[in-house]
């Protein structure tokens, strides 16, 4: 099975990373896809969040990273895949999920949406946060990996 995992991933969070490594053990190949999305403004540039997640998920086989434009369904059927991956925190995320799959699911009834409950420990945990604690110089070491924490370093020391 050929998964697809979209989002916007600015930047990838631990939370991100636990979806991608449970999605990885049930799918044959699981293809990370960036949302290149004009109308939403990105700390990163598509290009800067798709080199990430390469680099987080270099040793991980299964898994591929792109970019996509326009709709989801277009871009999972290009690839192949009919099975949407999407990670659920709270109650909060379930009915935007719901909404987006059952609209994915009218445009192609051969897709399904997967949701894959958070981890406690990422309960909690989203890109924004990270952002607002990253720019008040907090400490969010444990929200993303080395790869994030240096990025955004280097992207707010420039903005400052
Ligand atoms: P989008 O803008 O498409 O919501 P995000 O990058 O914010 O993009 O999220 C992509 C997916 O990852 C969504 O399904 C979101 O619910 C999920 N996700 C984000 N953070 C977490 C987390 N801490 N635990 C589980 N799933 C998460």
């Amino acid at each position: 099975m050929i998964a697809v995992y979209p989002g916007s991933f600015d930047p990838t969070t631990m939370g991100h990373i636990d979806i991608i490594n449970r999605a990885s053990n049930i799918a044959d190949a699981l293809i990370v896809a960036v949302l290149a999305n004009p109308s939403k403004s990105a700390l990163f540039t598509t290009d800067e969040r798709v080199n990430q997640l390469k680099e987080i998920t270099a040793d991980m086989p299964k898994v591929q990273v792109t970019h996509f434009e326009g709709l989801l369904v277009n871009f999972a059927k290009e690839v192949g895949s009919r099975v949407i991956i999407r990670g659920l925190r709270a109650i909060t995320d379930f009915d935007y999920e719901f909404q987006m799959a059952l609209t994915n699911r009218e445009m192609n009834s051969e897709l399904e949406t997967l949701l894959i409950p958070t981890s406690a420990k990422c309960l909690f945990l989203s890109s924004s946060v990270v952002k607002q604690i990253a720019m008040f110089g907090g400490n969010y070491d444990k929200m993303v990996p080395p790869v994030i924490k240096r990025d955004l370093e280097r992207k707010l020391g420039g903005l400052k």
